[in-house]
């Protein structure tokens, strides 16, 4: 039985990293990326269990805005050419700043490789880095990221610079170590202008954080969280899925983080993508889908949560994410707010013709993020109405239900990259080189592990 092609893209070859000619093909109930290497043959991997809620997710097209600035030239083709270069069709919204290599754990998972000896950035290459996004003009939200980054000493000097700099959000990715183990560092870094703490969190029991990250982390990561409210510091949890390993532990992590409410602010799952060195390609039970996981978290929470209150991101192709906003009453318990109609140019402008607002959508996502990772604002006393009427007490008792987002991105490898899908990123990364490269093209490696861009510090030259 020939499979249904569902739509022709291009990927790459996983062993050559040549741009090749794709297609999505349903077989059954699955979703497939299907290519051809003239050298290395062919390649399937599964990109979406359920034909169903994949035609669905995908009449949610992504608006996009090329960025408005472009440093290097469409010459070898995608993904070769990035810097970002004209063929892109989205504007930066968050940007990564690899800040070290080092780590002060050995993940076996870890796709910045952060084992390998490598310089660090000075604080003047920080500063370089973050001028060349100052002349790309539209604000972005910056993630703070390594290797682990707390291992510099100089970290709330580069909080401090980056809001120097206007840029109003800034968000650490960390394991938590530090955090956990200097009970004071949580509000240096508040006082420093952090913003929000992305936690790795990967589950709710020691067995998990053994097989993912070689220790044994719970204890850290509560206690790390702990600071972190002490300090008024917002967290965002972060899990990443593996299947067989902690998948079933989904539930808890939301039911953990609904008893850490309103510290912790978010949950964002990232499936796991394969990046390293891979003699033979990941099977496909080594993944689990973004639908998969919106049905585990229905299923895992009893149906607090349904699977129908998510929806994809507007500002990045639908494949990457999902997202679903809710409220969290009294009893810890979630609720999902009335969807609203998304803003057009016809709402914006009055002009009806329906059209997307260049950059606008990048510029909410971006808003929206801050807005929800950030530690939430604590009403003020005088903020309680005067004089009692249902409506006014109504909406302050809704200010003071807690806001909780649940969200998920799955990042693409060598055997899933999707092209269409990266172009139409807007998570990048400031290559020590100064160029902007998006966060999948950053790391990709083939499967003998060699990076197509990701260099240790010293190889770059500045251009
Ligand atoms: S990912 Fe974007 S910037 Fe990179 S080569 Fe493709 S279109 Fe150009
Ligand atoms: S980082 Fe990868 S998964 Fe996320 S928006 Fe960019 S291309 Fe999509
Ligand atoms: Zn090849």
């Amino acid at each position: 039985m020939n499979p249904d092609i569902l739509a022709h893209t291009e990927s790459v070859c996983p062993i050559c990293l040549r741009t090749i000619a794709a297609t999505r093909i349903a077989e059954g109930n699955d979703v497939y990326l299907l290519k051809q290497c003239p050298d290395h043959g062919a390649f399937k991997t599964i990109i979406w269990r359920g034909l169903e809620s994949y035609r669905h997710w995908g009449e949610h097209g992504s608006r996009t805005a090329p960025p408005p600035i472009t440093e290097t030239m469409a010459q070898h083709g995608c993904p070769h050419d990035c810097g970002l270069c004209p063929e892109h069709k989205q504007h930066s919204c968050c940007v990564l700043l690899e800040l070290t290599p080092r780590c002060n754990l050995r993940c076996p998972i870890c796709f910045a490789s952060a084992d390998h000896a490598g310089n660090e950035p000075t604080l003047a290459e920080i500063e370089s880095w973050l001028q060349r996004l100052q002349a790309h003009s539209s604000p972005v939200n910056i993630q703070l990221s390594g290797g682990e980054p707390s291992i510099r000493d100089d970290l709330p000097e580069i909080i401090r610079l980056t809001h120097c700099m206007g840029f109003d959000f800034v968000q650490l990715n960390t394991n938590g170590i530090l955090l956990a183990k200097e009970p004071d560092y949580a509000k240096t870094l508040k006082e420093a202008g952090l913003d929000c703490v992305f936690l790795q969190f990967d589950g709710v029991s020691d067995r998990v954080y053994q097989h993912i990250r070689g220790a044994r982390l719970l204890e850290i990561k509560i206690q790390a969280i702990e600071h972190c409210a002490q300090a008024h510091l917002g967290v965002v949890l972060v899990p990443t899925l593996i299947p067989n390993v902690n998948v079933d532990e989904i539930g808890a992590i939301i039911a953990f983080a609904l008893a850490h409410v309103p510290t912790i602010r978010a949950v964002h799952f990232q499936p796991i993508s394969y990046f390293g060195r891979y003699p033979k390609p990941p099977a496909d039970h080594d993944r689990i889908t973004l639908p998969e996981v919106m049905q585990e978290l229905e299923i895992q929470t009893h149906g607090m949560v349904h699977a129908a209150d998510f929806s994809p991101g507007s500002a990045e192709n639908a494949y990457c994410s999902f997202s679903g906003k809710f409220f969290v009453d009294t009893r810890g318990h979630l609720s999902a707010p009335a969807k609203t109609t998304e803003k057009c140019c016809s709402t914006q402008s009055g002009c009806g013709c329906g059209a997307p607002i260049p950059g606008e959508d990048v510029q909410r996502a971006r808003r929206v993020v801050a807005g929800q990772w950030a530690a939430e604002q604590v009403p003020k006393p005088t903020a309680v109405p005067s004089q009692i009427n249902i409506s006014s007490l109504d909406a302050f008792l809704a200010l003071r239900r807690h806001s909780f987002s649940i969200s998920g991105m799955v990042f693409q490898d060598a055997w899933n990259l999707d092209l269409e899908r990266l172009r139409e990123c807007f998570i990048h990364v400031v290559s020590p080189d100064r160029r902007i490269i998006p966060f999948c093209a950053y790391n990709l490696t083939a499967a003998s592990g060699q990076a197509l861009y990701r260099r240790p510090h010293h190889e770059h030259a500045q251009v």
